[in-house]
């Protein structure tokens, strides 16, 4: 089969959080089975696009509204990610360091989209299935079945949307509808939700299939998806839950480069404990004391909120005996209470506020347990790479953490799990950690050589997604 993959991200071309790590391994894994899976997105000015060579595939001009755009695709040469990469270059939008964040991302993700459209508009033929992650992309069901240039030839191929993550949908007012190219007026509703247009709302309508990226993310979308949660469980016959899977080659303590030892499930204890020698030299950190991370977006969802006081509390609490290390950025209140923090605590907890890909390989890999205590957590990678780099996962138990991590408690059990995104349930989950780290080194030892045999690569994953597409013919 041909699927095209339209994102916003993929990874190493442009990542801010998940969606780039799967875009960047799930259409890999479908060509190993044999497929044609290619990438679509937009021509950010990142590293990987002056590192690489690129060639022009096709030029074309469409509008938003009245604004006439020229666009350019360009092919990545050299089939470095192991499929096939096409950036959509629109000069005056696209062209920019970051993906998100500006006050035109409404425009810049309209022509985009767009622009896609026209391009496998123009193509001989037509591929098997497109495949659209988040509301970044979520109007293309839209617009290939009823907007008038693009219907006769697209309205008839398979779309499949995929929400990442339901928090952000893409809202654009009416006032803007005009930038949509000409429509059929009377379908108006296929984009609205709440008198607003709604990418994200309007491709769970259009599509011809809605996924989630964990089975209980599906489920927690009928009671909790930011307004839309009506339209989830009314269109849940066509949605199904697929969980995300990892890139094992991108993420192997065997391999990484970017960790200062490599270590295999029989080198596990020899090898975490030279990167957490490194990491905790790095930051002014014990290499004695069980170190519990954070990695991630500070935002409400991730409950960064809960740090600053649950990271104090633990440590008055359990006296000192953890140490605490966080990576991340995002909201600008909260970034500089944690870096405050790092005085007041010295030698107890350390931070880096910023986005660090290297970092974050060797805190895996150095870290004892790593904290998730999420509000919202549609799948979640970091517990999965937390596994397989031995490092015990203390998670709330919510969408993807949910499905992935079992309580220490439970028979096989090998993390640790807390219920209520609540500063008390952290520093409960660190004591638990304590004990486990200084009074039970046997069921430690277990559960870190255990979790890294568990397989969460894209390999189940990958054909499970082609049964959707196979399924949509
Ligand atoms: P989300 O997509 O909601 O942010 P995920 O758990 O699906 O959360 O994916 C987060 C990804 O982003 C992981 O690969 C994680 O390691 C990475 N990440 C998040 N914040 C940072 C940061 N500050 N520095 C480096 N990597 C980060």
């Amino acid at each position: 089969m041909e699927i095209i993959h339209i994102a916003a991200e993929c990874y190493p071309v442009a990542k801010a959080g998940g969606l780039g790590d799967v875009v960047g391994a799930l259409p890999k894994y479908q060509t190993e089975l044999g497929h044609i899976a290619k990438v679509v997105m937009p021509m950010y000015r990142t590293k990987f696009l002056y590192e690489n060579q690129w060639e022009l595939v096709h030029e074309g001009g469409q509008h938003i509204g009245s604004h006439y755009f020229h666009y350019s695709i360009i092919r990545e040469k050299t089939n470095k990610l192991g499929f096939d990469l096409y950036l959509v270059d629109i000069n005056g939008l696209l062209d920019r360091e970051k993906v998100y964040g500006y006050d035109d991302d409404t425009e810049r993700f309209l022509a985009f989209q767009v622009a896609v459209c026209d391009w496998i508009n123009k193509w001989s033929h037509t591929p098997d299935v497109l495949h659209c992650h988040d509301h970044h992309t979520g109007l293309i069901p839209f617009m290939i079945k009823y907007c008038f240039e693009f219907r006769d030839r697209l309205a008839g191929i398979p779309t499949v949307f995929t929400v990442h993550n339901a928090q952000y949908q893409g809202w654009i007012g009416w006032d803007k509808y005009y930038y949509l190219p000409a429509f059929d007026s009377w379908k108006w509703g296929m984009l609205d939700w709440d008198n607003t247009i709604n990418p994200m709302a309007s491709a769970v309508k259009c599509a011809w299939k809605v996924t989630t990226v964990s089975n209980s993310y599906l489920d927690e979308l009928k009671y909790a998806a930011n307004g839309l949660q009506n339209l989830f469980t009314y269109e849940q016959g066509k949605s199904q839950g697929i969980l995300n899977g990892i890139d094992t080659e991108v993420w192997d303590p065997l391999t990484d480069s970017l960790i200062a030892k490599n270590y295999d499930k029989e080198l596990v204890a020899k090898g975490k404990r030279k990167n957490k020698k490194e990491l905790a030299g790095k930051f002014g950190l014990d290499p004695d004391k069980p170190l519990i991370s954070f990695i991630g977006r500070l935002v409400g969802e991730k409950s960064a909120d809960l740090l600053p006081d649950a990271i104090s509390q633990s440590i008055y609490q359990h006296h000192g005996h953890a140490n605490f290390l966080v990576l991340g950025s995002g909201n600008p209140e909260l970034e500089g209470r944690l870096d405050q923090m790092k005085k007041q605590f010295n030698g107890y907890y350390n931070s880096y506020i910023g986005y660090d890909e290297s970092l974050s390989h060797l805190i895996y890999a150095g870290s004892d347990f790593l904290l998730m205590p999420s509000r919202v957590e549609p799948c979640g990678l970091n517990q999965m790479y937390a596994l397989r780099y031995g490092t015990i996962p203390m998670v709330r138990n919510v969408g993807g953490l949910k499905d992935t991590v079992t309580d220490m408690g439970d028979p096989q059990g090998f993390g640790i799990k807390f219920n209520q995104a609540s500063v008390g349930d952290i520093s409960y989950s660190v004591g638990r950690a304590i004990d486990l780290y200084t009074n039970k080194p046997d069921l430690y030892n277990w559960m870190r050589s255990h979790m890294m045999t568990i397989d969460h690569s894209w390999n189940m994953s990958a054909a499970e997604y082609i049964k959707v597409y196979q399924g949509l013919k």
